[in-house]
């Protein structure tokens, strides 16, 4: 009994941001995120806080259900765009290597990116492999990283065909 009252205390969840009980990431912390626009690129918040927390956990921490949290952010922002007139057409994950989804136990691009999909009714696409795992990124500046992803992925023929124009309606998700 006891064995199993603290394992309901670890498995409760806890938010990144402020430790509250009842969600991994609390309504109160995900309205902390304010979207950040720049030219095409929207990023759901700045990376810092109680957001950095929440995905340094959802990456590296094993807690895997942030991504129901973190996912419904991105789609709230997603869906502020789609009021406003944005054409979206897939969502596509940055999906890791299989070695390193395999060493994490899930792969957290994709998990996110089905939560996005699922939440905003957009379809979910698959059109990138990752042929060699990448360094870390965590480490390395903007040019590093670049290179770093230099010939890292292969695009599935077809897997995008019906998308109007790729350039402009893919939302990348790269958690
Ligand atoms: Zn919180």
């Amino acid at each position: 009994m006891a064995a199993d009252a603290a394992l309901d205390l670890l498995l409760a969840p806890r938010c990144a941001g402020c430790g509250a009980a009842g969600s991994w990431l609390c309504l109160a912390c995900r309205d902390l995120c304010e979207p950040v626009r720049h030219g095409r690129v929207t990023a759901a918040g700045t990376y810092g806080g109680a957001l950095r927390e929440a995905i340094h956990r959802f990456k590296y921490g094993g807690e895997r259900a942030l991504a129901n949290e973190l996912g419904t952010l991105v789609a709230s922002c997603i869906a502020s765009d789609l009021a406003t007139g944005v054409v979206l057409d897939v969502i596509v994950p940055a999906v890791l290597h299989r070695e390193r989804a395999r060493a994490r136990g899930y792969d957290q691009a994709w998990l996110l990116a089905a939560v996005v999909a699922d939440r905003t009714a957009l379809p979910l696409r698959i059109p990138l492999r990752r042929i060699r795992p990448a360094a870390p990124q965590v480490a390395l500046d903007r040019a590093a990283r670049a290179d770093n992803l230099r010939g890292a992925y292969v695009a599935e023929a077809g897997a995008l065909r019906g998308a109007r124009d790729v350039r402009s309606y893919v939302v990348a998700l790269d958690a």
